[in-house]
């Protein structure tokens, strides 16, 4: 892929019936959806569709945009790119063939599949399993976007969910994230990347681009399609690739998001994740839908013949009306903006650099980055604490708590010795 090439999107494939989307045709699309550039340099914008391939509002909310973008022919600065995540099991209407492309971007795995590439040294095709063809093919065709951008990267990574409800957005917890996502109007979760190993914004946050995970609706819903596409023209607006005077619906855009999500909490956090095995009978009692007010004991779920409560009161996220995934359900509960204004306060003025002087905490011998917390002598501060000093909680090593500053957070770096 050539990233100075302009839009190259095929009118042919533009749909705008999910019913009838190119899945019917079982034949998978290209990679690249469409590239906009912009008449100066500017920001980046990539946007990663259908990395679940039974997901398909992205990658029609994007066809939508830049035939849009074509007419329009506005001036814009920087560029716009559309990639699908998971071309295959788009092409199967599948979540995956395999292996879920979305929790497969750990830095050892992916630094091996780079080795690869540059060395020329990966098994054929042919013998490879179909989630690392497309991971593979994905790695190359972001970094082509990546190292010929020209400014600043923001990623959007673009999710429907199995159940109805709002949309939100889900960041890693750094300051530029959180100031990304807050542009698109929608309730922003933080903590998941802390539940799900291997996610695909987590290592783009971890190359140190702004990065929001964007979850639109219900897979099928047409309404997803539509918020899809208003977060996509929100957040060219906001990162300066397009100016809202040059784009006729600009309020309506703003407008679908806020519509979508009104009424809700503008900030929440995970608090538990229910996993499922491989062979799990899970089954979701009907009804619930995202950010969905559960009280603890609430009737969510049976499993095994057992029935599986809420384990506390807050906002249900994810509950699972599909047969492919390993989440049954998260329970939120919503942060008051006072913490959240009290912890950007916190991170500017560096208050980490000091929490290893308190009792039970003590730095990592290898990376001064991240701390190893004795919960029988620090006792009284709560994850929460580290949370909004900007720590993520990694998995615990024996009897401690193993928590590590989030990179690419504030300015100063954060040096690994
Ligand atoms: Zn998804």
């Amino acid at each position: 892929m050539n990233i100075s090439a302009t839009n190259m999107i095929d009118p042919k494939d533009i749909t705008h019936n999910i019913d009838v989307s190119c899945r019917q045709a079982r034949q998978a699309p290209e990679r690249t959806i469409g590239i906009h550039k912009g008449r100066s340099d500017g920001p980046t914008l990539l946007c990663i569709a259908s990395i679940h391939g039974n997901e398909p509002s992205g990658t029609i909310a994007l066809h939508r945009v830049f035939k849009t973008i074509k007419t329009l022919n506005p001036s814009t600065s920087g560029t716009l790119v559309g990639l699908i995540g998971n071309r295959r099991a788009y092409a199967a209407g599948k979540r995956f063939i395999e292996q879920d492309l979305n929790r497969l971007w750990s830095c050892d795995r992916v630094r091996m599949l780079r080795n690869g590439i540059q060395n020329q040294s990966h098994p054929e095709p042919h013998t490879q399993a179909p989630e690392d063809k497309e991971q593979i093919e994905l790695l190359v065709a972001m970094h082509d976007v990546f190292d010929n951008a020209s400014g600043p990267i923001y990623c959007l990574d673009m999710h429907t969910t199995s159940a109805k409800g709002a949309p939100f957005a889900v960041v890693g917890d750094t300051l530029s994230n959180r100031a990304f996502a807050r542009h698109l109007h929608v309730p922003i979760i933080l903590g998941l990347e802390e539940r799900l190993g291997g996610t695909l914004p987590e290592y783009t946050y971890q190359l140190g681009h702004v990065t929001v995970g964007f979850e639109a609706g219900q897979h099928d819903d047409p309404g997803s399609i539509d918020v899809h596409e208003a977060a996509i023209w929100v957040a060219m607006m906001s990162i300066g690739i397009l100016n809202p005077d040059e784009v006729p619906a600009s309020d309506t855009y703003h407008q679908t998001l806020r519509n979508a999500s009104a009424g809700l909490p503008s900030v929440l956090e995970i608090k538990s994740r229910h996993a499922l095995g491989e062979h799990h009978t899970f089954k979701m009692k009907p009804g619930f839908k995202n950010l969905h007010p559960v009280k603890k004991g609430d009737l969510l779920a049976t499993e095994n013949a057992k029935s599986i409560v809420a384990s506390r009161s807050g906002w249900l996220l994810m509950p699972l009306y599909q047969g492919q995934g390993h989440d049954g359900f998260f329970l939120t509960k919503s942060i008051r903006p006072f913490w959240l204004i009290l912890s950007s306060w916190l991170r500017r003025l560096n208050a980490d650099a000091i929490a290893h002087w308190l009792p039970g905490v003590r730095r990592h011998p290898q990376n001064n980055a991240t701390l190893i917390v004795d919960p029988t002598v620090a006792r009284w501060y709560t994850t929460e604490v580290f949370h909004l000093l900007g720590f993520r909680q990694r998995t615990p090593s024996g009897d401690k708590i193993i928590v590590s500053r989030r990179e690419h957070d504030t300015p100063r770096p954060h040096k690994r010795t």
